[in-house]
């Protein structure tokens, strides 16, 4: 009996190590499928300036956490009607958008995010997902990967729960392991310092189990609760050079920008945002980016190259002190060309909320 028991163990370990390994097989085809995509949609960034390179559209603004420094969620709203987020997603095809990575909120709230990542992948565009990753069961992550997922982010902001945040290491590794062996899409893990993060080190500790898990791991740096940036004291900016030794291990980022934002010093760039990068909110308005939602506040069914264009070439007076990475890192592609023009005073740039 017990030779019996024995033999049934040895065999289910032997089905779990053949999926692993068809797992990370699958997830090396995917890799080489995304970056020959990638190489692809660079190459269509840099002919023609007209459509926008990365959109965050919203499905829900709802979310099960409550982060104190998040001013991007709250705890009622309902999900988005599928219908409009599918055509929210053709319309962004229509634009010729090359990645739309799907934000909250938490995302996973909305009982048929699979069908939107689907859709995406069905309009050629790159799928892409931000979660708090508390909803990811062996299940769900098999559900993204059948419905096309192309990578998912999970920012982590500390090793154990506190009042800030839940967003927690200890948490969440069971969460990362099961990532680890079911996901067949890329996973980045981002860790944070600066305003609210109570011990700098867990950025470390954060960042050295992504890479242990086989993901790749970047840093931000987060403002404070009222919104501002403060110059990362002595320790944090250690802890923050450190992390950028690590990511280059992981992965070739473009956000040297953060050094200046490390010291308290100011960035001189052109922001593309309403352009190369737009945000979709919840009610389908098209907003310059979490921070300044209420600017051009168009909806995306009227949005055209004319709006892109404008956008495109009109200065956001909010740059200096911008920490919203992924638009720097959009914008970069075209910061040999084109020079903005400061919006007129009529239009909303005087408006925008200066961070300082
Ligand atoms: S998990 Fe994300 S969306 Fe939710 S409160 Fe925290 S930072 Fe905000
Ligand atoms: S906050 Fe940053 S990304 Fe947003 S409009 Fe201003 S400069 Fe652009």
């Amino acid at each position: 009996m017990s030779n019996r028991i024995g033999f049934v163990f040895k065999m289910g370990q032997a089905a779990t190590v053949q999926s692993s390994t068809a797992v990370k097989l699958r997830r090396k085809l995917k890799a080489v499928e995304r970056n020959a995509h990638g190489l692809w949609q660079i190459l269509k960034a840099v002919a023609s300036t007209d459509h926008p390179l990365l959109a965050h559209l919203i499905p829900i603004r709802r979310c099960n956490l409550a982060c104190t420094y998040c001013n991007e969620f709250d705890d009622f709203s309902k999900p988005v009607a599928t219908d409009l987020m599918l055509r929210r997603v053709d319309k962004l095809a229509e634009l010729g958008t090359s990645v739309v990575t799907i934000s909250g909120g938490e995302p996973l709230l909305h009982p048929e995010l699979d069908a939107i990542i689907a859709r995406m992948r069905q309009r050629r565009v790159v799928s892409g997902l931000i979660t708090n990753g508390y909803l990811l069961t062996p299940d769900r992550i098999q559900r993204l990967n059948r419905a096309g997922l192309e990578w998912l982010q999970i920012s982590i902001d500390n090793v154990n729960p506190d009042e800030v945040s839940k967003k927690s290491l200890k948490v969440l590794d069971r969460k990362l392991q099961n990532l680890a062996e079911h996901a067949e899409f890329h996973v980045n893990i981002n860790s944070v310092v600066g305003g609210g993060v109570s011990n700098p080190q867990d950025a470390l500790a954060i960042g050295r189990r992504a890479l242990e898990l086989g993901f790749s791991s970047t840093v931000g740096i987060i403002h404070d609760d009222s919104g501002q940036l403060q110059p990362l004291a002595d320790d944090e900016r250690r802890v923050y050079h450190e992390m950028k030794q690590l990511e280059k291990r992981s992965f070739t980022r473009v956000n040297a920008f953060q050094d200046n934002i490390a010291l308290g010093r100011p960035n001189q760039w052109r922001c593309r945002a309403g352009a190369r990068y737009l945000y979709i909110c919840e009610d389908g308005l098209v907003h310059y980016c979490s921070q300044q939602r209420g600017y051009p506040a168009i909806p995306l069914e009227k949005y055209t190259v004319s709006d892109l264009r404008r956008e495109f070439y009109t200065e956001k007076s909010c740059a200096p002190h911008c920490t919203v990475s992924c638009v720097h890192q959009v914008s970069i592609l075209d910061a040999w060309r084109a020079p903005q023009r400061p919006a007129p005073v009529s239009e909303p740039a005087g408006g925008l909320v200066q961070i300082e």
